[in-house]
Formats: structure tokens, sequence, C-alpha cells
């Protein structure tokens, strides 16, 4: 018998788990996997750091900054701005204010106008005035209509906007709401993108670090829950007078039967070991010419070093969705699409793993985000977090766990919470 439940150690049940913990709630967390994190885990292979699908931290995020020791999680920057594949070369387009020289080089080169890299430069002027509220708050369309009302030519949406965006939303259509794009947007500017010198598991360890020894228990999945506790799979019931599910969002659909399952986006990340980095920096690569199946790329060990052996280098290539070939399918035509960036030295990388990850993020079009920041409470001893319910990801994650642990001691999150 606990006071508290929580389904799911990943970000939100971990947040949500530690507040409650701090304030001296009795609370367990029930995971059905072997591992804190969820969808932040971390694969060691042959001595290389495979996370599951390639993510990043956006340095930026205030519950980040707010609930992790950044110093301690030994961060590792990724370079401000882009190497875009376009018209058979790369192009590299910088951040206007922190690699000026940088971006003003790249100003003629395609993809897009130079009216267009000014205009990348006057919306990140404009987003920087504007807080964090404010740009949730706007009204919203989709990202590609913002993108078009911004006036940016059919070049930069197809040629950076879309691998670029796309692959953070997982969503080439670019029907992802505005705010999300405008609150990606300043925070990609406001701060780094970047990786745990450990891998991103690393987050949520350090999350899981200030809970009791006994607070998470592993390998048991809730099957259903009532008023008094939750069953799980085998049988055994546990008690508690509150439950919090922090699962995914259609497993949170199908546990409360009162939160709607979001439509899913999915992403697939191959992983090759080579002797060395194709690319000598710490920099993201987009397929600017659409033709795939890579949306982009990067060297994780270019960033952190620690994802690779001493010798190696680790080449990490996603794909948006879910392809349908086996895995030796994928990698040829993986390797087909690199040869061309790359030359003949893809023939000699070694596959390391491919991760297909059905339900990476939930989508958020405009119509769904238009009611972020749900309540956490369903009803009388029941309550829900995760990135369904905020903004899909870390920083939404981390956020509504807190929200949601205010709200099971029924008091107002505050002001703070609110992004
Ligand atoms: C490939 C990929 C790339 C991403 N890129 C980024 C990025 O670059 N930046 C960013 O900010 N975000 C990114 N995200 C999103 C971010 O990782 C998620 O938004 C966040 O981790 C979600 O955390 P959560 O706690 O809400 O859910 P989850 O991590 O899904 O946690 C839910 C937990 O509940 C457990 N669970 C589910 N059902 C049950 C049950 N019945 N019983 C017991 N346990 C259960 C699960 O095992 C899991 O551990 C990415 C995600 C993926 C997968």
């Amino acid at each position: 018998m606990s006071d508290v439940i929580v389904v799911g150690a990943g970000l939100a049940g971990l947040c949500c788990a530690r507040e409650l913990a701090t304030e001296g709630v009795d609370v367990q967390v029930v995971e059905r996997s072997d591992a804190v994190g969820g969808r932040l885990r971390t694969d060691e292979v042959d001595g290389f750091l495979l996370d599951r699908g390639f993510q990043v931290l956006l340095t930026a995020y205030p519950e980040a900054q707010r609930a992790l020791d950044y110093e301690r999680l030994g961060l590792r920057p990724f370079y401000a701005g882009a190497l875009v594949r376009h018209g058979g070369r790369f192009t590299r387009l910088a951040d206007p204010l922190r690699h000026p020289f940088a971006a003003a080089s790249g100003l003629p080169a395609g993809p897009g106008s130079v009216l267009d890299k000014l205009r990348v430069a006057r919306l990140r002027r404009r987003l920087a005035g504007a807080s964090l509220n404010e740009v949730l708050e706007a009204p919203q369309v989709t990202t590609a209509e913002a993108l078009r009302l911004e006036g940016f030519s059919r070049e930069m949406v197809d040629g950076f906007f879309r691998p670029y965006l796309g692959g953070i939303f997982l969503d080439p259509t670019l029907e992802t709401s505005s705010r999300l794009f405008a609150y990606v947007f300043k925070l990609f500017a406001q701060g780094d993108a970047a990786l745990p010198a450990a891998g991103m598991q690393a987050i949520p360890r350090q999350l899981a670090e200030n809970l009791p020894e006994a607070a998470v228990r592993f390998s048991a999945t809730v099957e259903s829950l009532d008023r008094g506790g939750v069953t799980l799979a085998g049988g055994e019931r546990l008690e508690a007078g509150t439950v919090v599910v922090a699962a995914d969002g259609p497993e949170a659909a199908r546990l409360t039967g009162a939160v709607e399952a979001p439509a899913a986006r999915a992403t697939t990340c191959v992983y090759f070991a080579a002797e060395r980095s194709p690319l000598g920096e710490p920099i993201l690569v987009l397929d600017g010419e659409g033709r795939g199946p890579v949306n982009d790329l990067c060297v994780p060990s270019d960033v952190a070093p620690s994802y690779a052996p001493p010798g190696a280098a680790l080449i990490s290539a996603s794909i948006l969705g879910i392809p349908s070939e086996d895995d030796d399918g994928v990698e040829a035509a993986v390797r087909e699409q690199l040869r061309g960036w790359f030359g003949a030295q893809v023939d000699v990388w070694r596959r390391l793993a491919v991760y297909r990850i059905p339900f990476a993020l939930p989508a958020q079009p405009p119509a769904v985000l238009a009611t972020a920041q749900r309540p956490a409470r369903l009803r009388a001893g029941l309550f829900v977090c995760g990135d369904h319910r905020d903004t899909a990801s870390i920083q939404g994650a981390m956020v509504s766990g807190r929200r949601a642990a205010a709200a099971v001691r029924g008091i107002d999150s505050g002001p703070s919470c609110a992004l």
C-alpha cells in the first residue's frame, strides 16, 4: 500500500515521483520495462552508445534547467547551424547571431535566396523578444502555413525547413502546430542542442537518483486500474489512494479511458561504426534534396567522444516513419544515399543497429495543441501526465510530471509550470 502509484518511469513519471517524494509522499513507480527512461534509453553495443532513436536535449528547456544538473551530465553541444545537402553539395546554414561570418558566407548559397536567409534572422530576432508563454499562446496554424505566411520560398521550405523541422517533429508534412515550431525555433536560438556524455538515458537516470532505493519497480506492467489501485499483468494487485498514469499517450488512453489516444509520429534510426568521421565536426546534416530515405544525419562521437570507443566514430542516420523493408533493405537504401554524400568510405562502415520506433512522439497539429497544458486531474484519485499532455518534448514530459505532482497535492502548480 502506497500513498501514490505512478505508472511509468519515463521523464514525466520520474519528475512527478521525485516532486512527491521530496514532499514526503510515499510513492511507488511501476515500470513495464527493465530500466528508467521510457523513450530516452541508451544501449551500449561494442563500446558505442546507441540512443534508441536520435534525439537531443535543448539546454534552454526551462524545466530541464530547473531539474537537471547539466554539469554532471557532461553536456556536449552541437554546432549552432546545419549542413544542408542540396543540389549535389553541402551548404552550411549557420545561426546568424552565433556564427555571423559563416552565416554571411552562406547567404548566396542554396537552398533558398538571400531574402530567405534574412527572413530567418528576422524571425529569430522577433521570437527572441517574445516570452515562451506568448509563443505558446499565439494563434496557431500548421507549421507549413506559418512558413508560407513568413514569406519563405518553396525552395527554402523544402530544402531546409522540411528536413530540419520534419526531423524535430518527425513530421515531413509540417502539419505540426506553428506554436511548436516557434517554441522550438526560439529555444534552439537561446541555447544549445546537446548530448550528455553517457548518452541520453543519463537524463532519466539523474532524475531517478533522488528517489528512494525501492521506489521504482521494474518489469511490472499495469494491466488495469480502479479507484483503489492498480492490477498488474499476472494478477498482482497494488493498492494506493491515488494513481498517476505517466505512460505514453496511447497507453494512457487505454488505462484511463478518459484521455484521447494521440496519433503517432514514427522514426527509424540506423547506426554505423566507422574508423573515422565523415564530418569531423559536431554538426547536423540535413537532406535538402528530399530523396531520402535519410532525413538527417550526425556523428554523435564528434559531439561527445564517449559515444564511440577510441579510434572509432559513430554515425547516426534518421529516417522519418517506418520503412517497409527489412533491416538489410533499409541499410542498403541508406548506404546508397550516403555514398552519394560521402563517397566510397560508406561501404566499409559497419552496421551496428536499426531502431524502429513506431510511437516516438504524439502528433500535435493545431487542433491537438490548442488544448495543450491539459489538466492533470482526471477524477478524484486519478491523474495523468506525459508529453501528450503538454508540448511533445523532453521539456513537455518533465513539466507535465511536475504539474501532476502539484495537482496530486492539491496545489496550484504556479506560473513557471506553464512553459
Ligand atoms: C526517436 C525520438 C526522438 C526524439 N527527439 C526529441 C528531441 O530531440 N528533443 C526532445 O525534447 N524530445 C524528443 N523526443 C521526445 C521525448 O523523448 C519524449 O517526449 C519524452 O521522453 C516522453 O516522456 P514521457 O515520460 O512522457 O513518456 P515515455 O518516455 O513514453 O514514458 C512512459 C513510460 O511508461 C511505461 N509504461 C507504459 N505503459 C505502462 C504500463 N501499462 N505499465 C507500466 N509501465 C508502463 C513505459 O515503459 C515508459 O517507460 C524524441 C523521442 C523519440 C522516441
